[in-house]
This record gives structure tokens, sequence and C-alpha cells, in this order.
């Protein structure tokens, strides 16, 4: 083929590159390779006889809405039952405020695309969301990291940063935070942290974007108020979605923000993909009204639980005990770092080659060189049985790693 559409690509697409997570998982697909590296939910939680039911009843109740056009902002009922949730939670709402997006992933990509100038900066912990940093280049923004500790982002180094860039005249146009079990390292901001945060945040007339894919997913300790919560005057946009707590391929999420930040995610989202599917969201609504989560959340909890005490187990008894991992109270991950000469990236390849997958610590930060040292290690999507053997051959890379030096 002679053509070359490389030649009428836009400057946007030539900053669009495979991110290594991709690559890897294509290797990590083999069925004999154990892959911590995914984040994805465990596919056997997935209610196949209560989907079957409802979508049955769906097609009964709304068939024909159900398979046509609908609204962009959603449809009412789904709406409705998500202010509800919200409601539960602390946070003051109704159905008015809440948007439904094609997963928080659009949600972000909204956020990016309504806020970022090229040279805008993000503030973002350190480590971050991989996609929140792919979202920055892509937008030529900075992403302008600030330490995550065992209590997560630091509101005191939030707002030395912000401090700074004001001082420089740079605008920072969000705060992006994960507050409950943060993707990667499975920290959680503590509470005294949560209004602190958002105080900062609303001192600097900034806004806080809180995705919040994880918090239901807790298995250990108490429930957190999300930042939202903290909030009366929409500086806090909020960010969730049904893939951890349904199935991802519905692509079913939600914002809930300021009324001029929801009414223009509305135009856009308008010439992007007019709505979110019908279908989807008539499921979902009916599985929200009918009191379904609590029980499914409650059976994936307990799962993921087992996965993640039979992962820390086998950390425990494999790893040298140089290497010190998290302890999560829930959500996917766990984060694991090794001493400082370790560098994960070159133990990957040699992981592979014993049929182990993880992710590099660098995918997640911003600084080249940062993280170099850890590893994320999903425990909800391998199977329970196979969790131990696999961390224990991850257990003699490491070994003949740390030896060999
Ligand atoms: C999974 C995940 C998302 C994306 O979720 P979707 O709703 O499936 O788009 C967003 N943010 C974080 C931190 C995630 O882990």
């Amino acid at each position: 083929m002679g053509f070359r559409p490389e030649r009428l690509f836009a400057a946007r697409a030539h900053r669009l590159q495979p991110s290594e997570i991709r690559q890897i998982l294509r290797l990590t697909l083999r069925p004999d390779v154990v892959s911590f590296a995914g984040g994805l939910p465990d596919p056997a939680s997935f209610p196949l006889e209560l989907i079957r039911t409802l979508s049955a009843q769906v097609l009964d109740q709304h068939g024909p809405e159900a398979l046509q056009y609908g609204l962009t902002m959603g449809v009412p009922e789904l709406r409705e039952a998500i202010a509800q949730l919200m409601r539960r939670e602390g946070v003051q709402t109704d159905p008015e405020q809440v948007i439904v997006t094609s997963g928080s992933q659009q949600g972000l990509s909204l956020t990016a695309t309504l806020l970022l100038e090229p040279k805008d900066h993000v503030i973002v912990g350190s480590p971050t969301y991989l996609g929140l940093k792919l979202l920055a280049t892509f937008h030529e923004a900075i992403a302008d990291p600030v330490p995550v500790d065992d209590e997560g982002m630091d509101p005191q180094a939030v707002e030395d940063l912000l401090r700074r860039r004001a001082q420089e005249g740079t605008p920072v146009k969000f705060v992006y935070a994960m507050p409950t079990f943060q993707n990667p390292s499975g920290v959680t901001i503590s509470s005294s942290r949560r209004r602190a945060l958002v105080d900062v945040v609303a001192a600097y007339d900034t806004l806080l974007v809180e995705d919040d894919p994880y918090s239901r997913l807790r298995f250990a300790g108490d429930h957190q108020r999300p930042l939202i919560g903290y909030d009366d005057e929409g500086h806090v946009l909020y960010l969730s979605t049904f893939s951890k707590l349904l199935a991802p391929g519905f692509r079913i999420g939600w914002a809930q923000g300021h009324p001029s930040i929801l009414e223009k995610f509305n135009l856009t989202k308008q010439s992007r993909d007019l709505h979110t599917n019908s279908f989807g969201q008539y499921l979902t609504a009916a599985y929200l009204r009918e009191g379904h989560l609590d029980r499914h959340v409650a059976t994936i909890c307990a799962l993921y639980k087992r996965k993640c005490e039979a992962m820390l187990l086998a950390i425990d008894h494999h790893f040298p005990p140089e290497v010190t991992v998290t302890r999560p109270q829930g959500g996917l991950f766990t984060w694991a770092v090794c001493p400082p000469q370790v560098d994960t990236g070159v133990l990957l390849p040699r992981a592979i080659e014993q049929k182990v997958a993880f992710v590099t610590g660098r995918s997640f930060y911003t600084d080249p060189g940062a993280g170099a040292n850890a590893m994320r290690l999903n425990f909800s999507h391998p199977p329970l049985e196979r969790i131990g053997p696999g961390i224990e051959r991850l257990g003699g890379v490491l070994r003949t790693a740390m030896v060999a030096r």
C-alpha cells in the first residue's frame, strides 16, 4: 500500500503513542502467565443471571426507549438512582446535578477538553493514574506532581505548589485526586486531610477533580466521605463509574459538579457520542432501584478481600524482606517498593520469562526516573488459586536480582 495517511494527521495524533501497559498486557494475555498487570474486575464476579433477568425486564418495560436515541444528560431513572446513591453517602444532590458519562474515563476526557490549554498545569499525586498522565500529554498540559504518602496527597504540599504557581502566574486548572484506594498505590486520603484538601483548592479558587472508582469496594476499615461531601461551592467535580461495581463493558459512569461545568459537559458530549448507551443505563437503573448494588458489592468485596489477603500472605512468604508493600483496605491494587538500586523495568522481561507480570512503577510518575524501584500488583483479576504461585515466582525473580548485585 503506497498511501501513508500519517502525513495527514494532526499534531495531536502524533502525540498519541501506545502506553507501556497496553504493550505489556498483550504479552500477559497468554494463558500460562499469571498477570498482576491489568486493572480489571474479576470476570467471575459478573452477575450473569441477574443481568439476564434485568435485560428481559428492561426489554419488557422500556423496550422502545432502551433501544432508541436518548438524552445527552442520561436516562432520568438512572440519574435519579445515582443521586440517591450519592445522598446515602452524605452528599447533597439531586438528579439535575448528575450527568451520565460513557465510563468515568469519558468524565476525565471531557474535563481535559474543557479546561486544558497547552502549558496549563494540573496537580497530580506522585504516583498517579496513567490515564490522567496520557490525557495531560495529549492536551500538551503539564502534570505537576505532589507526593503521596501513607495518608494520600498532602494538602500542605498542594498548597505550597498552588502558591508557587500563583506567584509565577501559571494557571493550575485542576487538582486531580483519587482519594480512596488510589490507582496505583492503593492508598487512601485520611479523614483529617480531606477537608483540608478541599479548603486549599477553594482558597485558590481552582477545581478539585475527584476520581472515585473504588471507594465502594471497601473490604476493611471505615467508610470515608467523598471529597465532594466537604464542598458547598462546587469546587469539587466528582467522577465515578459502575465499571468496577457491575461490569466495565456497559461503559456507564457519572459526573456531579458545578452546573456550569455540567452544562459544558452536556454540550461537549453531544458532539462526542450523543449519549451513553441507553440499554445499559436502563439496566443499571433497575440494578440500583431494586437494591442489587449492595448485595453484589458485598459479594465482590468478600472475594477481593480473600484475594488481597492471599497476595499479601504470599508476599510475606516469598518477597525479600527489604521489599515493602501497601496493605490496602479495598480497591484492586497493592504497591511494592524495592530497595532503590532495583529497577523493575529491568525485572519485567525476566518476570514474564518466569510467567508472571506486573506494571512498572515508573509508568505512574511524571518525573522521569521516579518510581523505577516500584511495581503495581493487581489482585482482583487473577484467579485466587494462581495468586500464591504467581507471587512465589515473582519473589524468585526479585531474590535473584537482589542477590546478583
Ligand atoms: C478504572 C478507572 C477509571 C475508568 O473507569 P471507566 O468508568 O471504566 O472509564 C478511571 N479512573 C481510575 C483511577 C480507574 O482506575
